[in-house]
């Protein structure tokens, strides 16, 4: 289940050193050798810019905040409202408000120096484990483990896992742990990165270009595009309950309420039913009908909504009298008028199939 560690972080700081895409807020792996550290407050501003956004759109924004504010106590002393304007297309405003209050934190708490642990940076506002690891990997060279999407992704090639997210999450952070090396820990999180952007890419991966593609079960086995597995859809629970359809002997006429103003189907009209529920104990038998009545079985009606499946048992009553509850005796030529959803026509219809009593 291993990787070779000391290989696989060798090739692939190599490839890094040659294929590193240039991003206005890195430092290249040329310039790091040579002893330039990169700038936190660059790194931790591009990466929050960059929380569910593609590096393309926040490149322009990037160089507008630094412009206007190059250090983070600039950013601290703006006026909220400046920095929102600045931020105005990026979308997440609350990230733009967290940008800002965790600029003042850094500026007030920590006399404008980014904390230098990913525990630390945790402490701040608008950053998570991911953004944390990712600061104090890439600013300070902490062996924090780096996960993201493009990440898991690749992970779940290398090892060809067979658990699917998000249930495989531990086990990629423990092999990205596991992974990373005490040298160049900040370099190996962004190889990571742009082999997943550019190389390891969702659909069809270049795994001819692959530098790690020694290290790769789902390569060897040609099922890389299988990776990562995702989970099966849930399965869509049923729900039970019954209809009774009272039918006007003398004219076929149905007897019709209006349901609730809350819930499902609310304040349409419906022939009267009962809750809908998951039991199959008896409740959905003529027992649960609103008066009594010669109720007989006409058959089962089944409907899909979007989060469950309703089965409905049928029953019918032929009568004379308007029943005792609340309602209105609805002709056939008047149904077509009525605020009838489709389950409760599909309900009707099998009612009047069966009528072996009735006079319609
Ligand atoms: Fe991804 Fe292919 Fe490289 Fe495996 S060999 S890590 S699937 S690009």
């Amino acid at each position: 289940m291993s990787i070779n560690q000391s290989p696989f972080s060798r090739e692939l700081l190599q490839w890094y050193d040659r294929h590193a895409r240039a991003l206005p807020w890195r430092v290249p792996p040329a310039e790091r050798a040579a002893g330039v550290r990169p700038n936190a407050y660059r790194v931790w501003l591009s990466e929050i810019m960059l929380q569910q956004t593609t590096v393309a759109a926040v490149k322009s924004y990037f160089e507008r905040f630094v412009n206007r504010w190059p250090e983070v106590g600039h950013l601290a002393a703006a006026p909220e409202a400046a920095v929102m304007g600045e931020w105005a297309g990026l979308g997440y405003y609350a990230r733009a408000r967290n940008l800002h209050a965790c600029a003042r934190t850094v500026s007030e708490r920590f006399g404008g120096e980014f904390p230098q642990t990913a525990a630390e940076l945790k402490t701040l506002p608008g950053i998570g484990d991911y953004t944390s690891a990712a600061i104090a990997a890439i600013a300070f060279d902490e062996p924090a483990a780096v996960v993201d999407g493009n990440v898991e992704r690749v992970v779940t090639r290398l090892l060809a896992l067979a658990t699917p997210l998000p249930s495989a999450k531990k086990a990629i952070r423990t092999e990205v742990e596991r992974l990373t090396p005490h040298l160049r820990p900040g370099d190996f999180a962004q190889a990571m990165m742009d082999l997943g952007a550019t190389v390891c890419t969702p659909t069809r991966p270049a795994c001819v270009l692959c530098p790690v593609r020694a290290h790769c079960r789902a390569a060897a086995a040609g099922t890389q595009e299988q990776f990562p597995v995702k989970p099966p859809k849930a399965a869509v629970p049923t729900r039970k309950g019954a209809a009774f359809v009272a039918v006007r002997r003398r004219d076929g006429a149905v007897w019709l309420r209006r349901r609730t103003e809350k819930g499902m189907l609310s304040g349409m009209s419906e022939p009267p039913s009962s809750a809908w529920n998951a039991r199959a104990d008896g409740a959905t038998g003529a027992g649960a009908a609103p008066f009594a009545a010669a109720w007989r079985l006409c058959g089962p009606v089944a409907h899909g909504f979007t989060h469950f499946k309703l089965d409905l048992e049928v029953w019918r009553a032929d009568v004379d009298a308007d029943p005792p509850i609340d309602g209105w005796w609805s002709r056939s030529a008047d149904q077509a008028g009525e605020a009838l959803p489709t389950l409760m026509r599909k309900v009707l219809k099998s009612a009047l199939a069966d009528s072996a009593d009735s006079l319609s």
